[in-house]
């Protein structure tokens, strides 16, 4: 990150994107404490901080009378909280690089901080749009991105604005180095054996990511709804669990593929199927192969999971993307907590552990094993697409400068 900027004021992009009750009080300040350290560091330098974050999408939830929803979406609800986290002034500006935000950019001083509006209230952010950039950027004498979240954005906050500032004067704050030198980690010369775990419901969404892995990982594990497009591609009867019928030929690629690559591919062999897609439902446990017409296969099943476990706790680098049943139902949970558990132990017992993805990042807080894994990832879709290989607008539009 930039260092030597006493008496500079920079310009920083956070992800503030808390969530609110309906006293709009921040109900999880999680975000807010990650953009801290950045925050501090600033402040400790002598710079002068400008924050701008967005906060929900308020020009999809306008009010009736066609107007953005200020009274809901505004920043102005975290300036109390924000002050207390950084022991600093913040000043409010009611808008996000307008008039207001330039008086009082032009008398912040060193230390303070300035919270912007938010930075969705425009079409011109998500356009990326350049006037807005540069107005933005107007404001500061140098600009740090460290909204890993909506790094995959190009937007004007996030990615437009850095073109007006020199290599040497933009930068990537603690949050997002810390965000890539950790998938890094992953992606370049994993410590081996290297588990990686993807869950979720659908294979479409994770074909990209399952391709990388193939060509480095030891074990992947295919869980959760997407995992019966793959017992359904190797002629299994699968009642009516979740199938992507236009990716059997894919699912069966990919079985070629690992094959070739001699890569352990753990498909759960045995699943907790219901009889409907409810809490109550009736349950049983089933080979994943041989699940009856009218059930479907909601969780991963016993000894799927010793399985799953093995590979685990066996491997020296563990990625974990998506959960492996139907988690936010009691009934179906067990996977992906004993994955949440087991992630942490194998951790604990010194292999390198990534977690990416908000369901499993909520899985391994709800374990009460956070504080084991060796990094949990901010940025959802973010995360994936950067494991995925693809290059981040919000990363692009930094690199190559001065860090
Ligand atoms: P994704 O957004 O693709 O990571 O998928 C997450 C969702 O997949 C969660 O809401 C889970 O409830 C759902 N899911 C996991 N396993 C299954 C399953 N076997 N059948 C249907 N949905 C599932």
């Amino acid at each position: 990150m930039l260092s030597g900027i006493q008496g500079k004021t920079a310009l920083v992009r956070v992800d503030f994107n808390v969530p609110l009750n309906s006293e709009f009080q921040i109900t999880d300040d999680t975000r807010m404490l990650k953009a801290l350290p950045t925050i501090l560091n600033l402040k400790a330098q002598g710079a002068a901080i400008i924050l701008m974050s967005h906060l929900g999408r308020p020009l999809k939830k306008k009010l009736d009378n066609g107007k953005v929803n200020v009274e809901t979406f505004t920043l102005r609800h975290l300036v109390d909280h924000l002050a207390k986290l950084t022991d600093s002034e913040v000043i409010f500006a009611t808008d996000c690089g307008g008039e207001d935000s330039i008086l009082k950019a032009r008398d912040l001083k060193p230390g303070q901080i300035l919270l912007l509006e938010n930075t969705r209230f425009t079409e011109e952010e998500s356009k990326g749009d350049v006037d807005f950039a540069g107005r933005l950027a107007n404001l500061a004498d140098v600009y740090i991105n460290d909204a890993f979240g909506t790094a995959h954005r190009a937007h004007a906050s996030t990615t437009t604005v850095a073109q007006f500032f020199e290599p040497s004067h933009k930068s990537f704050g603690l949050l997002m180095e810390a965000e890539i030198a950790n998938a890094q980690k992953i992606l370049n010369s994993p410590k081996r054996p290297c588990t990686a775990i993807f869950g979720g419901a659908k294979v479409s969404d994770k074909i990209k990511l399952i391709e990388r892995f193939i060509n480095f990982a030891d074990n992947i594990i295919i869980g959760g709804g997407m995992a019966y497009t793959f017992i359904k591609a190797q002629e299994g009867s699968i009642g009516n669990s979740l199938v992507e019928d236009s990716h059997l030929d894919l699912a069966r690629d990919l079985i070629k593929k690992a094959a070739e690559y001699d890569v352990n591919l753990l498909i759960p062999e045995d699943s907790v199927i219901a009889d409907a897609f409810s809490a109550d439902a009736n349950t049983q446990i089933v080979d994943s192969n041989n699940i009856p017409d009218g059930w479907m296969g909601l969780d991963a099943g016993p000894k799927a999971i010793e399985k799953f476990k093995v590979a685990i706790l066996s491997a020296q680098s563990v990625i974990w993307n998506g959960p492996l049943g139907v988690f936010e139902m009691e009934a179906f949970a067990k996977g992906t907590m004993e994955i949440a558990n087991t992630v942490a132990e194998a951790s604990e017992k010194g292999a390198f552990s990534l977690i990416g993805g908000g369901d499993s990042v909520s899985a391994i807080n709800k374990s009460g094993h956070a504080d084991k894994v060796s990094f949990i990832s901010t940025g959802g879709g973010a995360m994936l697409e950067f494991l995925e290989g693809k290059k981040l607008p919000g990363i692009a539009a930094i690199e190559g400068s001065a860090k």
